[in-house]
C-alpha cells in the first residue's frame, strides 16, 4: 500500500508510523519531502488492514497497490520518476539522446565518433566495453582496457558513460565508470545481475527480453527497485516476431502501453529492433512519436570497419539527420500537449 502523509503531519506522526511498519517487518521506502511525504509499503496489506493505519494521527489516506509489480507500479508513485543522468532528464517530457558505436574498439574510434556525438549536442555517450554476442567467436569488447577508453571520453568530451554489465563478476567495475549502467536483453532475467544492479548507486538502463511480454520486463525491474535502486530507465529495443525483414520487430505500443502501468522512463532502441540502417531513422521518429522519453542510437565513424553491428551503425551525417528529426518530432509533441490538438 502507498501510505499518504498529511501535508501538515509532524515528523513524531511520521516515525510512528514508519516504527509500527518496522516493527511489523514491512520492508519500506519513504518517498517525497516535506509537506508531500508518502510511505511505500508494498507488502504492508499482508499485516495491517487499510483502516488501521488511516486512523493514525498525519496520516491523510491509504492506497492500495493492486498491481504485482508493487515499486514499478504507476500506482505505487504519486509521480513520474524522473531519472537524472549527468544533468539529462530521462522522464518529466524531455527528449534523452544516447549513442554511440556498438563497442569501444579503439581510442580512435571511439573519439571519433563521441566527438560528433558531443558536436550533435548530446552529453550522453554509449559504448560497450564488455559485449554479450551470441557467438564465443565474434569481438567480445576491450573489457577492464575499454573502460579506461571510456573514462578517457568521458574527460576529453564531457560525456556522461553509458556502458553495459554483462556479469556479476564485473559489475562493480562498470559501475565505477558508468554514469548509467544498461543491463542487456540477453541477462533480462538474470536475477543475479539485477539484484546487484538494485544494491547499486548508479541509474540503470534495463532492456527487454527479445522474447519477454511487457510483464516479465516489469518484474524484471521489480527485482532492480526491490533492492533499492530507483533509478531504473526501461528500453524497448526490438522483440522476436516471424518477420523476416529485420533483426528484430520494434513493438511501439508497449511504449505508451509500458508508460500506462508503471512509473519509469520509457526509451526506445531502433538500432537493435531493425539491425539496418536504412530502417533505423525511421523507427527512431516513431519511437518519440510513440512518446519515448528517449532515444538509444548505433552510430560509427566507420560502420564498414566496425568489430560489432556495424549494419545498423548510423552513418555521421544519418545520425545529424536522426537527431534533428527527432528533436523536431519531440517538440510538435511538446506543443501539442497545451491543447492544440494534433492529428496523430
Ligand atoms: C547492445 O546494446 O549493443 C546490445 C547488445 O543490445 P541488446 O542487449 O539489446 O541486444
Ligand atoms: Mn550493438
Amino acid at each position: 500500500m502507498l501510505i499518504l502523509m498529511s501535508p501538515v503531519a509532524r515528523p513524531e506522526e511520521v516515525s510512528e508510523v514508519l516504527a509500527l511498519l518496522e516493527g511489523a517487518g514491512i520492508r519500506l521506502q519513504v518517498q517525497g519531502s516535506e509537506g508531500t511525504l508518502s510511505i511505500l509499503a508494498p507488502h504492508a496489506s499482508k499485516a495491517f488492514k487499510a483502516d488501521r493505519l488511516e486512523t493514525m494521527a498525519g496520516v491523510r489516506k491509504v492506497v492500495p497497490i493492486t498491481s504485482p509489480f508493487k515499486l514499478a507500479s504507476a500506482e505505487g508513485s504519486l509521480s513520474r520518476t524522473v531519472v537524472n543522468v549527468r544533468g539529462v532528464r530521462f522522464g518529466g517530457g524531455d527528449l534523452a539522446l544516447v549513442a554511440g558505436p556498438c563497442g569501444v574498439e579503439s581510442r580512435e574510434q571511439l573519439f571519433a565518433t563521441a566527438r560528433y556525438v558531443a558536436e550533435a549536442g548530446l552529453k550522453l555517450l554509449r559504448a560497450g566495453a564488455f559485449k554479450p554476442r551470441t557467438s564465443p567467436y565474434s569481438f567480445q569488447g576491450l573489457g577492464l582496457e575499454g573502460l579506461r577508453l571510456l573514462e578517457e571520453a568521458r574527460q576529453e568530451f564531457d560525456l556522461g558513460i553509458v556502458t553495459e554489465a554483462t556479469e556479476v563478476e564485473a559489475f562493480e567495475s562498470v559501475a565505477h565508470t558508468a554514469d548509467l549502467i544498461q543491463i542487456g536483453a540477453r541477462n533480462m532475467q538474470n536475477f543475479a545481475l539485477l539484484k546487484k544492479a538494485g544494491r547499486c548507486d548508479k541509474p540503470i538502463l534495463l532492456k527487454r527480453g527479445p522474447g519477454a511480454t511487457l510483464e516479465e520486463w516489469m518484474y524484471a525491474a521489480e527485482y532492480v527497485l526491490a533492492e533499492g535502486n530507483r533509478n531504473v530507465i526501461l528500453c524497448e529495443r526490438g522483440i522476436r516476431t516471424w518477420s523476416d525483414h529485420a533483426r528484430n520487430t520494434l513493438d511501439i505500443s508497449v511504449v505508451p502501453a509500458a508508460k500506462a502501468i508503471n512509473h519509469l522512463p520509457v526509451v526506445v532502441d531502433p538500432s537493435h529492433a531493425t539491425g539496418r540502417r536504412d530502417l533505423v531513422i525511421p523507427c527512431a521518429r516513431a519511437g518519440v512519436a510513440a512518446g519515448a522519453d528517449g532515444l538509444l542510437v548505433e552510430t560509427h565513424c566507420h560502420p564498414e570497419k566496425a568489430l560489432s553491428d556495424g549494419p545498423q551503425a548510423l552513418l555521421p551525417s544519418d545520425f545529424f539527420q536522426m537527431v534533428h528529426q527527432c528533436r523536431d518530432i519531440h517538440r510538435v509533441l511538446q506543443g501539442s500537449t497545451s491543447g492544440v490538438g494534433l492529428a496523430f
